[in-house]
């Protein structure tokens, strides 16, 4: 479904992205976890297209990423991405910021908007706020309304970067439960993430980063119990 080949990107002299080949199937969920600094967000970004790269190329469906225009803000919404902060709309209900997106980009009418939207924040357990703003929810809360805004516009894949970060940790499960959910649904998903315990869980893959460079990529069993490079050794043995 996305193929990244050759893949490289600079920063000023920083070459933050090198040689990143990858490919993730329909229904994938992949895992990405190393190192701070390692590029795991830039690549993220890359694959919605909100870093552009240098060389190499990436593709979603066989074909490359659109450039511009509303081929672009059609990209942005096949490639649904959650961030560590929530990125709400502040200034919109919870219920609004799942329909706008739908309306403007989708062209979906308003009634269908907003029933979809009323289903979809029930999905993800928050139905009751509909009507509140972004800033009288908990974190956990505001973050499955960004997935559910996410959602909202039928992506062929999701991306989320270190999603539970910034929560307090009794809201971590909340939100991890809903990507857990979403996992089990087949939704194709690429996770950077810290927490180890949905990885193994969770992921059909985990991507193991450090300097720019996809170091390992195996299976979760395997890497985590017996990983091939000293980087990935040296890196679990600090997080586990
Ligand atoms: P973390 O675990 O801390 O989130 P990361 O693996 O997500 O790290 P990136 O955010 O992708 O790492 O950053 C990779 C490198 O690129 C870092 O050295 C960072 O400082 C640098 N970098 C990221 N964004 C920019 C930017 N817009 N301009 C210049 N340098 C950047
Ligand atoms: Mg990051």
């Amino acid at each position: 479904l996305v193929v990244l080949s050759n893949v490289n990107k600079h920063f000023g002299a920083l070459h933050v992205l090198q040689d990143i080949d990858l490919t993730i199937a329909r229904g994938e969920v992949v895992v990405v976890i190393g190192p701070s600094g390692s590029g795991k967000s830039t690549l993220c970004r890359t694959i919605n297209r909100l870093e552009t790269i240098d060389s190499g190329a990436i593709t979603i469906d066989g074909r490359p990423l659109p450039q511009e225009g509303k081929e672009l803000a059609r990209l942005r919404s096949d490639v649904g991405m959650v961030f560590q902060s929530f990125n709400l709309f502040a200034h919109k209900t919870v219920l609004e910021n799942v329909v706008l997106g739908q309306v403007k980009v989708r062209k979906t009418d308003r009634k269908a908007a907003e029933r979809k939207g009323r289903a979809l924040l029930d999905r993800v357990g928050v139905g009751t706020q509909a009507d509140k703003y972004p800033a009288q929810l908990s974190g956990g809360q505001q973050q499955r309304v960004a997935i559910a805004r996410a959602l909202a516009m039928d992506p062929k894949v999701m991306l989320f970067d270190e999603p539970t970060s910034a929560l307090d940790p009794e809201m971590i499960n909340e939100v991890l439960e809903v990507m857990q959910q979403l996992a089990r649904e087949g939704m194709t998903m690429v996770v950077v993430t810290h927490e180890m315990g949905f990885a193994r869980s969770a992921a059909n893959r985990v991507v193991f980063m450090a300097d720019g460079r996809i170091v390992e990529e195996a299976a979760p069993e395997q890497f985590f119990s017996s990983p091939r490079s000293d980087r990935a050794k040296d890196f679990l043995s600090k997080i586990l």
